[in-house]
């Protein structure tokens, strides 16, 4: 069997090419590497959402009844909108030893260095398959990649490692923060501004509660992490948007808070939840005594578990060879890779370019962080043609 063979720069420019911006179907590019990946005689397990306008691609070089080696990758980029970009974000520009793109970084520089090795992958015919899991609506808090792995949890032997190629410079990252979003809703009672008693002012309540927010942010700053690997060592929380009222003179019905905690490995929300319900409730009788159909309301709206360290773990042993480095680290932001280990697969990230670079104008990775994964795919497939 013998399909296309694309380079790792050609496979990285035509990835580009594909506008798949989470708010955009992904289904062009899925349907590019699935056809790509079936000219090598490999088959395609796509597990879409619901109108299926975006799609998980599955896929598996080798004997699929075996554990194997998945290597993983979302294929949503985060918009450009707003941003000031020296050159075309959907087509691949290289100056200077960078190659310039929306997502040559965050994250497509991986999955087509993946890919690239397709033909290599299948010639060694090794006994550890290689599996390809490359997710949507991961930038949008890791949300599409959760159906492909209940799906493999329920119908699909497990494998025995996952490795996320998120930006990590080509280091090996074994632990990250948990992150949980937080939505809490005030309702107050409309009125006119001039008759404030006679309403409840759903805009500086949701202020009182943005104190408490504050307070909590400043009590976990005195929580430090004890293994000091974190930047920073400590649990973060903020708001990072506010809607709220209608017009100066009418006190606001409404107000909403969105907010998060990215937390240490071993908090979850459970604790600033209460904290927040409480005092909340503290606010209630005042509200209450205007119009008891005022209220707040606070929910946990989504949960990207955290990646907790497995030292010495078969695949971080592998990794660390793979990529010839001596020590893992641990970095604040989310990935899929908690969720992976949710369902007890070992995981550990690695990938080209850092995180300083994705999500920004002019994003890029540079030619020395592509060759670096080049070289750790090559090593890859001699480790499968080996075992
Ligand atoms: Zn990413």
């Amino acid at each position: 069997m013998s399909g296309t063979t694309y380079n790792a720069r050609q496979m990285i420019d035509k990835l580009i090419s594909f506008d798949t911006t989470s708010r955009l179907s992904n289904m062009e590019l899925i349907d590019f590497v699935r056809d790509y990946l079936a000219g090598w005689g490999i088959e395609s397990l796509l597990v879409p959402n619901e109108d299926n306008s975006k799609a998980n691609l599955y896929a598996t070089i080798g004997d699929a009844r075996q554990g194997g080696i998945v290597l993983s990758g979302h294929t949503d980029v985060v918009p450009v909108d707003g941003q000031n970009w020296s050159t075309d974000p959907f087509a691949v520009a290289e100056k200077d030893g960078k190659l310039f793109g929306r997502g040559t970084c965050d994250m497509k520089g991986f999955i087509a260095i993946a890919l690239s090795r397709v033909p290599q992958l299948v010639a060694a015919n090794g006994k550890t398959p290689i599996h390809f899991a490359f997710s949507y609506d991961e930038e949008t808090g890791c949300t599409g990649v959760r159906s492909l792995i209940s799906h493999m949890k329920q119908h699909l032997p497990l494998p025995r490692a996952v490795i996320v190629g998120e930006p990590t410079d080509m280091t090996v990252v074994n632990a990250h923060k948990g992150g949980y979003t937080f939505v809490t809703e005030v309702t107050g009672l409309e009125g006119h501004s001039s008759l404030a008693h006679k309403g409840v002012n759903a805009v500086m309540i949701a202020g009182e509660i943005l104190s408490e927010i504050n307070r909590i942010a400043a009590d976990f700053r005195t929580r430090l992490d004890t293994s000091r690997r974190f930047d920073p060592p400590y649990s973060t929380v903020h708001a990072g948007l506010i809607q709220g009222g209608t017009a100066l003179n009418i006190i606001p019905l409404n107000c909403k808070i969105i907010w998060e905690l990215r937390a240490l490995p071993g908090q979850g929300p459970d604790e600033i939840l209460e904290r927040i319900r409480k005092f909340a409730d503290t606010l209630l009788p005042a509200m209450h005594a205007v119009d008891p159909g005022t209220g707040i309301i606070t929910e946990c709206t989504n949960a990207i578990p955290p990646l907790l360290p497995e030292d010495g773990s078969p695949v971080e042993t592998l990794v660390l060879a793979l990529a010839q480095q001596n020590d893992t680290y641990a970095v604040s932001y989310q990935t899929e890779a908690g969720l992976y280990q949710e369902i007890e697969i070992p995981t550990v990230i690695c990938g080209p370019g850092s995180i300083t670079q994705a999500h920004k104008p002019d994003e890029y990775v540079s030619l020395a962080q592509i060759a670096a994964c080049e070289t750790f795919m090559d090593r890859l497939v001699e480790h499968i043609a080996a075992n």
